[in-house]
C-alpha cells in the first residue's frame, strides 16, 4: 500500500498492509486531512519516525465486530494500554504507555490502510459526509474545551487564531450559544468567521479583557498574546502544541492569577453527534482535495502561510504510487 512515510524526511512508499490484532480493524482510507501537528512533526517537534497522520474518515475492510465490516467510521487517534494505573482507574485519556496515531508509537492513516482499536471507532452516519467527518477530531477538540471550562453566555469569549482550529472552534462554541469573537491577521478568513455569526476583529486592533481566551494560534506568541487579553482571574485555554517554545514570559499567569487549561481532542462520539446536526459548515474551511498520489502538493499546499484544511483522497486505486516526490517539504 502507498504511505506518507516520515524518517528523515516524509515520503510516500511503497509498505506492506499493516496486519491487525485481535479487537482491532482494517480501514482502508478514504479521506485523510493534513493538521498542523503533522506539519510541525516534519519540522522536528517530536521524535515520532513512521506513518503520519491522524484526521481521517474511511471504509471498515476488516474487523472483528462484524457489524462494522463495510461501515464508515472515524477513530479517535490514542490508543491506551488497559493496564496502567491510569487505564485500570477508568481514565484511558491519560494511560502511562498511551500511544497515538501518526504521533506516538502508532502508524498514522496518510495510507491506504490503517489498523485502530474497534473501540475507538465511531461509524459515520449517511447525513454526514465524509469531508465533513474528517473534522470530527478538530470538532471533538473545540468541544473538549467546554467539558474543562466553565463557559457561559455572559463570558465574554476570545479565540485568538482564524486558522483552521479557531474557526472550527468558534464556530462550534457560536452554536453552543456563547458570545465569541475571533481575533485573527486574515481578512478572508476573518470574512468566514463573520459568516458563522460569530464576532471577529484584527487581533492587533482588539483590546479589551476578555473572561475567556482560547489559544488556537499555534505559536509561542499567541499564548502571550492571550495571556496579555484575558482579565485577571480570567481563564486561558491551550490548545497548541508547539515545536518551538521559544523564551515565554508566563509572569502575567501568575500576576492576574490566571486560570490556564491544557487542553486537546474530546469525545469524537459527541463531536460526529453536532456534525449530525448540520449545524457546523466545516465545508467552507476546505483549502483542497488532493489525490494521494500527488500527496506532495498537498502538504506544499498546506505548509502555505494562512492555508486551510488539505485533504487528501485514497479512494482513487492504489496502482499509480508516484514516489518521486524527494525534496518537497522544505
Ligand atoms: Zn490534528
Ligand atoms: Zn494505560
Amino acid at each position: 500500500m502507498r504511505a506518507l512515510v516520515f524518517a528523515k524526511h516524509p515520503k510516500l512508499q511503497e509498505v506492506p498492509i499493516p496486519e491487525r490484532l485481535p479487537g482491532q480493524a482494517l480501514i482502508r482510507m478514504e479521506l485523510a486531512g493534513i493538521c498542523n501537528t503533522d506539519i510541525e512533526i516534519i519540522q522536528g517537534y517530536s521524535n515520532f519516525r513512521g506513518i503520519l497522520g491522524h484526521e481521517f474518515v474511511g471504509m471498515v475492510a476488516e474487523a472483528d465486530d462484524q457489524s462494522l465490516v463495510g461501515k464508515r467510521v472515524v477513530g479517535s487517534i490514542d490508543v491506551a494500554c488497559g493496564e496502567c494505573k491510569f487505564c485500570r482507574e477508568g481514565e484511558p485519556d491519560f494511560c502511562s504507555n498511551k500511544k497515538t496515531m501518526g504521533m506516538h508509537r502508532w502508524q498514522g492513516c496518510l495510507a491506504d490502510y490503517v489498523v485502530l482499536p474497534e473501540a475507538n471507532l465511531v461509524i459515520v452516519p449517511d447525513n454526514v459526509s465524509s469531508v465533513a467527518a474528517v473534522f470530527t477530531e478538530p470538532v471533538s477538540s473545540a468541544l473538549q474545551i467546554l467539558e474543562q471550562a466553565t463557559i457561559t453566555p455572559d463570558d465574554a469569549v476570545i479565540v485568538l487564531g482564524d486558522g483552521k482550529l479557531g474557526l472550527v472552534t468558534a464556530q462550534a462554541f457560536k452554536i453552543r450559544g456563547l458570545n465569541v469573537t475571533v481575533l485573527g491577521k486574515h481578512i478572508d478568513k476573518l470574512a468566514k468567521a463573520s459568516k458563522f455569526g460569530v464576532n471577529c476583529d484584527f487581533v492587533d486592533e482588539f483590546s479589551g479583557r476578555a473572561d475567556v481566551v482560547i489559544d488556537c494560534t499555534g505559536n509561542p506568541e499567541g499564548l502571550a498574546k492571550a495571556i496579555d487579553l484575558v482579565r485577571p482571574r480570567g481563564v486561558v485555554v491551550i490548545k497548541s502544541l508547539y515545536h518551538n517554545s521559544g523564551k515565554l514570559n508566563l509572569g502575567g499567569i501568575v500576576s492576574k492569577e490566571l486560570t490556564c487549561i491544557g487542553s486537546r481532542q474530546g469525545s469524537m462520539a459527541k463531536a460526529m453527534e453536532l456534525l449530525a446536526t448540520g449545524a457546523m459548515d466545516v465545508d467552507s474551511l476546505v483549502e483542497a482535495v488532493y489525490p494521494a498520489a500527488d500527496i506532495a502538493g498537498a502538504f506544499k499546499r498546506a505548509v502555505r502561510k494562512g492555508a486551510l484544511k488539505v485533504l487528501v483522497d485514497f479512494s482513487d486505486s492504489c496502482e499509480h504510487v508516484n514516489l518521486n516526490t524527494g525534496g518537497w517539504w522544505r
